[in-house]
């Protein structure tokens, strides 16, 4: 697809960097606010080169950290609006199954945050679990929590349905176009691959790029990009773990033999196979994402193997199917939205690690709204750059 329109004009009241998820919301927030704002994108779109690309993510609501669990019910409503004025489905509730051993410390964790008022509702013991869901056994003796909101993101048409909504609101979405630098100022001024444009604020989600394009600006973010391997896996009996069975989402936690959890969706994009992942990866440059060293990511797939066939029986216990996809991982696991120390119209969301997609409409307007200088609508404090100080030293 190409830049779907000329520039109106080489000045904006802002620019976004990267039409990911969390970009393309934050454009859509500013554009649904009058702002005149611009979205620029690398590569040509649709692409499957950062994190947003493939068929489903999960969504749930019970998150062991409050200022996640806060967060979601605003994100569903957000969600269904969008699907209200697309005219497209974009949620499949299936629920959620959080799965651990009883006594094991992240799953007493999980069985805490289970007991505030917006956790999970019900506990299943390990009969109880066999018995709703045989597909998932024979295991030990895991109990779970039951996420009955818990379901299925339709991913890629989420993506280009907010991009459609920037788009209809006003917003002008140029692809294929890389920006090359920033030069800071009270208007900023963004040099990309086929020109210049400025503009009052701008937002970075560069997804794994944004420490590169940060770096010239004088701040180290502690961002790791993580080379991801989606694997899908064959059903015995063709149907059998699918959302109509049904089957759930699931999430293992806390698991000796898988210490960063495994998560797994009902089969969706390919007919007779379903995505179980681990929660990791190996260390990567964005852009040599489809070149790894040998053997990269071999740990991970054998983990995989065997979690497959103690749990799932139903599937072949090799993978049928492998994907690349990227995570930007910060040390801590919670999201960077905030401004840059310096330059206070130039606004940063990253290092989603992993779990950014669902709660994207609310990092949208959390974006959009630091960018109009208002009080964000939730505490980004636990999402502050301030919390890794060796990243400022630079920029100050
Ligand atoms: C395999 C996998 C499974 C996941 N599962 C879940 C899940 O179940 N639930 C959940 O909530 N989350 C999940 N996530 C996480 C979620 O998908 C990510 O947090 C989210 O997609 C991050 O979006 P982003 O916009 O920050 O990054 P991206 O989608 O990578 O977007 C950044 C964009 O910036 C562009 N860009 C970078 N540099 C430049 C430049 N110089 N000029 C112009 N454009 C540039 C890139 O090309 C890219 O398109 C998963 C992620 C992966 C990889």
């Amino acid at each position: 697809m190409a830049a779907a329109s000329e520039p109106r004009g080489a000045c904006y009241d802002a620019i976004v960097i990267g039409a990911g998820i969390q970009g393309s919301f934050a454009a859509y927030h500013l554009a649904k606010r009058g702002r005149d704002t611009l979205l620029l994108e690398q590569f040509l779109l649709p692409h499957a080169r950062g994190s947003s690309h493939g068929q489903s993510r999960i969504i749930r609501s019970a998150y062991l950290q409050q200022h996640y669990a806060r967060m979601m019910p605003e994100s569903f409503r957000l969600w269904q609006r969008l699907e209200d004025r697309t005219g497209t489905r974009l949620y499949r509730r299936t629920g959620l199954l959080v799965l651990g051993a009883p006594g094991e410390p992240q799953f007493e964790r999980w069985r805490r945050a289970a007991a505030r008022p917006r956790g999970p509702a019900e506990e299943l013991d390990a009969a109880a679990r066999r018995r709703r869901f045989p597909g998932l056994g024979p295991g030990g003796d895991e109990a779970a929590l039951w996420d009955g909101a818990g379901g299925v993101l339709h991913a890629d048409r989420a993506l280009r349905a907010v991009q459609e909504l920037f788009r209809r609101s006003g917003g002008t979405l140029r692809d294929g176009e890389k920006v090359l630098g920033i030069e800071p100022g009270a208007l900023l001024a963004v040099s990309t691959s086929a020109g210049v444009y400025r503009a009052r604020r701008l937002v970075v989600a560069a997804g794994a790029w944004s420490s590169q394009l940060l770096a010239p600006l004088g701040l180290r973010l502690p961002l790791q990009p993580l080379r991801v391997h989606v694997c899908y896996w064959k059903e015995k009996v063709p149907g059998s773990y699918s959302a109509e069975r049904p089957f759930p989402c699931f999430m293992a936690v806390g698991l000796p033999q898988a210490p960063h959890g495994v998560y797994g969706l009902p089969s969706c994009e390919y007919p007779g196979l379903v995505k179980v992942c681990y929660h990791h990866g190996s260390p990567t440059d964005p852009d040599q994402r489809d070149r790894p060293a040998p053997g990269d990511g071999r740990r991970d797939v054998a983990l995989l193997c065997r979690f497959v066939g103690s749990y799932l029986p139903g599937l072949e216990p090799e993978p049928a199917l492998l994907e690349p996809c990227l995570y930007t991982n910060t040390p801590d696991g919670d999201f960077i939205l905030d401004r840059h120390p310096k330059h206070s119209n130039i606004i940063i969301g990253a290092g989603f690690s992993g779990h950014g997609f669902k709660l994207a409409p609310v990092v949208g307007k959390l974006l959009c709204e630091l960018s109009l200088g208002e009080e964000p609508s939730y505490s980004t404090a636990p999402f502050s750059i301030g919390r890794f100080p060796g990243a400022l030293r630079a920029a100050l």
